[in-house]
Protein backbone atom coordinates (compact mmCIF):
# COMPACT_ATOMS: atom_id res chain seq x y z
CA UNK A 1 0.00 0.00 0.00
CA UNK A 2 2.79 2.20 0.74
CA UNK A 3 2.84 3.51 -3.49
CA UNK A 4 -1.38 3.90 -3.67
CA UNK A 5 -3.19 7.21 -2.05
CA UNK A 6 -5.33 6.47 1.04
CA UNK A 7 -8.62 8.27 1.95
CA UNK A 8 -10.56 9.43 4.90
CA UNK A 9 -13.57 10.51 6.01
CA UNK A 10 -12.89 12.31 9.43
CA UNK A 11 -15.94 12.03 11.70
CA UNK A 12 -17.67 8.39 11.85
CA UNK A 13 -20.96 10.14 13.19
CA UNK A 14 -24.08 10.99 11.17
CA UNK A 15 -22.39 13.24 8.69
CA UNK A 16 -19.56 11.26 7.94
CA UNK A 17 -21.91 7.74 7.53
CA UNK A 18 -24.01 9.93 5.24
CA UNK A 19 -20.71 10.76 2.72
CA UNK A 20 -19.06 7.39 3.02
CA UNK A 21 -21.06 5.83 0.11
CA UNK A 22 -20.47 8.77 -2.37
CA UNK A 23 -16.65 8.45 -0.73
CA UNK A 24 -16.84 4.67 -1.60
CA UNK A 25 -18.13 5.98 -5.27
CA UNK A 26 -15.49 8.12 -5.94
CA UNK A 27 -12.77 5.80 -5.04
CA UNK A 28 -14.13 3.11 -6.82
CA UNK A 29 -14.28 5.18 -9.72
CA UNK A 30 -10.98 6.14 -9.13
CA UNK A 31 -9.71 2.45 -9.62
CA UNK A 32 -9.13 1.69 -6.01
CA UNK A 33 -10.49 -0.49 -3.39
CA UNK A 34 -12.36 0.22 -0.68
CA UNK A 35 -10.00 -0.76 2.30
CA UNK A 36 -7.90 2.38 0.60
CA UNK A 37 -10.86 4.28 2.25
CA UNK A 38 -11.44 4.97 6.08
CA UNK A 39 -13.05 6.90 8.64
CA UNK A 40 -11.17 8.79 11.04
CA UNK A 41 -12.78 9.50 14.19
CA UNK A 42 -11.14 10.51 17.53
CA UNK A 43 -13.70 9.71 19.63
CA UNK A 44 -14.15 6.28 18.13
CA UNK A 45 -17.24 3.53 19.28
CA UNK A 46 -16.38 1.36 16.93
CA UNK A 47 -13.39 -0.17 14.75
CA UNK A 48 -15.58 -1.12 11.98
CA UNK A 49 -18.89 1.28 10.80
CA UNK A 50 -20.94 0.31 8.26
CA UNK A 51 -18.37 -1.83 6.94
CA UNK A 52 -15.45 0.49 6.80
CA UNK A 53 -12.53 0.93 9.34
CA UNK A 54 -12.26 3.14 11.60
CA UNK A 55 -8.87 4.91 12.17
CA UNK A 56 -7.70 7.73 14.93
CA UNK A 57 -6.10 10.62 13.51
CA UNK A 58 -2.38 8.86 14.60
CA UNK A 59 -3.28 6.07 13.22
CA UNK A 60 -4.01 7.73 9.69
CA UNK A 61 -1.08 8.97 9.80
CA UNK A 62 0.94 5.86 10.73
CA UNK A 63 -0.78 4.19 7.67
CA UNK A 64 2.04 3.30 4.68
CA UNK A 65 0.50 5.47 1.65
CA UNK A 66 2.02 7.58 -1.30
CA UNK A 67 -0.62 9.92 -0.37
CA UNK A 68 -3.47 11.24 2.56
CA UNK A 69 -6.71 12.65 0.94
CA UNK A 70 -8.94 14.21 3.60
CA UNK A 71 -12.91 14.89 3.57
CA UNK A 72 -13.94 16.59 7.16
CA UNK A 73 -17.60 15.32 7.38
CA UNK A 74 -18.27 16.79 10.47
CA UNK A 75 -21.08 19.20 10.96
CA UNK A 76 -19.86 21.98 13.22
CA UNK A 77 -17.36 24.38 11.28
CA UNK A 78 -15.41 25.45 14.03
CA UNK A 79 -14.09 21.81 14.47
CA UNK A 80 -13.97 21.73 10.70
CA UNK A 81 -11.57 24.68 10.86
CA UNK A 82 -9.55 23.28 13.48
CA UNK A 83 -9.07 20.23 11.48
CA UNK A 84 -8.70 21.66 7.95
CA UNK A 85 -5.56 23.56 9.84
CA UNK A 86 -4.48 20.19 11.42
CA UNK A 87 -4.33 18.20 8.38
CA UNK A 88 -2.32 21.05 6.25
CA UNK A 89 -0.16 21.21 8.72
CA UNK A 90 0.26 17.19 8.27
CA UNK A 91 0.67 17.80 4.47
CA UNK A 92 -2.84 15.24 3.33
CA UNK A 93 -4.74 16.58 1.09
CA UNK A 94 -8.29 18.22 1.30
CA UNK A 95 -10.38 15.89 -0.51
CA UNK A 96 -14.19 16.63 -2.69
CA UNK A 97 -16.71 14.00 -2.18
CA UNK A 98 -20.23 14.83 -4.26
CA UNK A 99 -23.01 12.59 -5.22
CA UNK A 100 -23.03 11.48 -8.62
CA UNK A 101 -26.48 13.30 -9.33
CA UNK A 102 -25.53 17.00 -7.97
CA UNK A 103 -25.84 19.25 -10.56
CA UNK A 104 -23.37 22.09 -11.25
CA UNK A 105 -23.76 24.28 -14.05
CA UNK A 106 -21.89 27.30 -15.43
CA UNK A 107 -19.22 29.64 -13.65
CA UNK A 108 -19.29 27.62 -10.38
CA UNK A 109 -16.10 28.08 -8.63
CA UNK A 110 -16.05 25.74 -5.42
CA UNK A 111 -13.42 26.49 -2.75
CA UNK A 112 -11.41 23.05 -1.52
CA UNK A 113 -12.74 20.37 0.91
CA UNK A 114 -16.37 20.58 -0.29
CA UNK A 115 -19.28 17.81 0.64
CA UNK A 116 -22.21 18.27 -2.06
CA UNK A 117 -24.85 15.33 -0.86
CA UNK A 118 -27.15 13.90 -3.37
CA UNK A 119 -29.78 16.20 -5.37
CA UNK A 120 -27.68 19.32 -4.76
CA UNK A 121 -27.98 21.71 -7.11
CA UNK A 122 -25.42 24.55 -7.75
CA UNK A 123 -26.99 26.59 -11.01
CA UNK A 124 -24.96 29.55 -12.35
CA UNK A 125 -22.59 32.14 -11.48
CA UNK A 126 -21.86 31.19 -8.00
CA UNK A 127 -18.51 31.28 -6.15
CA UNK A 128 -18.03 28.94 -2.67
CA UNK A 129 -15.80 29.03 -0.03
CA UNK A 130 -13.60 26.45 0.84
CA UNK A 131 -14.88 23.15 2.87
CA UNK A 132 -18.73 24.15 2.15
CA UNK A 133 -21.35 21.56 2.61
CA UNK A 134 -24.73 21.42 1.16
CA UNK A 135 -26.83 18.38 2.34
CA UNK A 136 -29.65 16.86 0.42
CA UNK A 137 -31.84 18.48 -1.54
CA UNK A 138 -30.20 21.76 -1.19
CA UNK A 139 -29.79 24.31 -3.84
CA UNK A 140 -27.74 27.59 -4.56
CA UNK A 141 -29.27 29.62 -7.20
CA UNK A 142 -27.75 32.19 -9.38
CA UNK A 143 -25.15 35.03 -8.78
CA UNK A 144 -24.45 33.51 -5.07
CA UNK A 145 -21.52 34.33 -3.03
CA UNK A 146 -20.78 31.73 -0.54
CA UNK A 147 -18.10 32.13 2.17
CA UNK A 148 -15.48 29.39 4.23
CA UNK A 149 -16.99 26.51 6.18
CA UNK A 150 -20.59 27.21 5.67
CA UNK A 151 -23.11 24.56 6.21
CA UNK A 152 -26.25 23.80 4.83
CA UNK A 153 -28.60 21.51 6.56
CA UNK A 154 -30.97 19.43 4.41
CA UNK A 155 -33.58 21.29 1.65
CA UNK A 156 -31.80 24.98 2.39
CA UNK A 157 -33.33 26.78 -0.80
CA UNK A 158 -31.09 29.34 -1.12
CA UNK A 159 -32.45 31.64 -4.05
CA UNK A 160 -30.66 34.02 -6.35
CA UNK A 161 -28.21 37.21 -5.33
CA UNK A 162 -27.42 35.55 -1.88
CA UNK A 163 -24.11 36.46 -0.02
CA UNK A 164 -23.58 34.13 2.62
CA UNK A 165 -20.74 34.68 4.94
CA UNK A 166 -18.05 32.38 6.97
CA UNK A 167 -19.46 29.77 9.04
CA UNK A 168 -23.25 30.51 8.30
CA UNK A 169 -25.17 27.73 9.27
CA UNK A 170 -28.64 27.02 7.24
CA UNK A 171 -31.01 25.00 9.09
CA UNK A 172 -33.19 22.11 7.27
CA UNK A 173 -35.39 23.53 4.63
CA UNK A 174 -35.11 27.33 5.08
CA UNK A 175 -35.53 29.36 2.05
CA UNK A 176 -33.75 32.45 1.56
CA UNK A 177 -35.23 35.05 -0.67
CA UNK A 178 -33.73 36.25 -4.00
CA UNK A 179 -31.45 39.54 -3.33
CA UNK A 180 -31.30 42.15 -5.73
CA UNK A 181 -28.17 42.50 -8.59
CA UNK A 182 -25.46 44.61 -7.01
CA UNK A 183 -28.09 44.53 -3.70
CA UNK A 184 -27.72 41.09 -2.37
CA UNK A 185 -29.17 39.74 0.70
CA UNK A 186 -26.72 39.30 3.33
CA UNK A 187 -26.22 36.56 6.04
CA UNK A 188 -23.10 37.39 8.14
CA UNK A 189 -20.54 35.20 9.82
CA UNK A 190 -21.30 32.73 12.47
CA UNK A 191 -25.20 33.69 11.62
CA UNK A 192 -27.93 30.46 12.37
CA UNK A 193 -31.03 30.29 10.27
CA UNK A 194 -33.29 28.04 12.05
CA UNK A 195 -35.55 24.96 10.57
CA UNK A 196 -37.56 25.96 8.47
CA UNK A 197 -36.88 29.80 8.83
CA UNK A 198 -38.14 32.03 5.87
CA UNK A 199 -35.42 34.70 5.60
CA UNK A 200 -36.73 38.08 3.63
CA UNK A 201 -33.77 40.73 4.79
CA UNK A 202 -30.17 40.76 6.26
CA UNK A 203 -28.98 38.32 9.06
CA UNK A 204 -26.53 40.15 10.95
CA UNK A 205 -23.19 38.69 11.81
CA UNK A 206 -23.18 35.89 15.04
CA UNK A 207 -27.15 35.91 14.98
CA UNK A 208 -30.04 33.14 15.30
CA UNK A 209 -32.93 33.85 13.03
CA UNK A 210 -36.26 31.87 13.08
CA UNK A 211 -39.57 31.88 11.76
CA UNK A 212 -41.53 33.40 8.85
CA UNK A 213 -40.59 35.80 8.36
CA UNK A 214 -37.13 35.35 10.23
CA UNK A 215 -36.81 37.13 13.28
CA UNK A 216 -33.53 37.42 15.70
CA UNK A 217 -34.43 34.67 18.23
CA UNK A 218 -35.25 36.68 21.98
CA UNK A 219 -32.31 35.30 24.16
CA UNK A 220 -33.85 33.94 27.81
N1 LIG B 1 -14.76 14.24 16.01
C1 LIG B 1 -13.43 13.93 15.83
N2 LIG B 1 -12.50 14.89 16.12
C2 LIG B 1 -12.83 16.14 16.60
C3 LIG B 1 -14.20 16.43 16.78
C4 LIG B 1 -15.15 15.45 16.47
O1 LIG B 1 -13.09 12.81 15.42
O2 LIG B 1 -11.94 16.96 16.84
C5 LIG B 1 -15.76 13.20 15.70
C6 LIG B 1 -16.57 12.77 16.91
O3 LIG B 1 -15.91 11.75 17.65
C7 LIG B 1 -17.88 12.29 16.27
C8 LIG B 1 -17.96 13.13 14.98
O4 LIG B 1 -16.69 13.72 14.79
O5 LIG B 1 -17.84 10.92 15.94
C9 LIG B 1 -18.99 14.26 15.08
O6 LIG B 1 -20.22 13.69 15.26
P1 LIG B 1 -21.53 14.47 15.68
O7 LIG B 1 -22.59 13.44 15.85
O8 LIG B 1 -21.24 15.41 16.80
O9 LIG B 1 -21.85 15.40 14.44
P2 LIG B 1 -22.16 15.20 12.89
O10 LIG B 1 -21.80 13.83 12.44
O11 LIG B 1 -23.62 15.46 12.76
O12 LIG B 1 -21.36 16.25 12.28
Amino acid sequence: MADQPIFGIYGASGCGRGIMPLAREQVLRLGLSREQLVFIDDGPQARQVNGQSVLSYAEFLACAAAERHVALAIANSAIREKLAQQCAQDGILPWTVQAGNVVIMDEVCIGEGALLSPFVTLTSNIQIGRYFHANLYSYVEHDCRIGDYVTFAPGVRCNGNVVIADHAYIGAGAVIKQGRPGQPLVIGHHAVVGMGAVVTRDVPPETTVIGNPARPMQKG
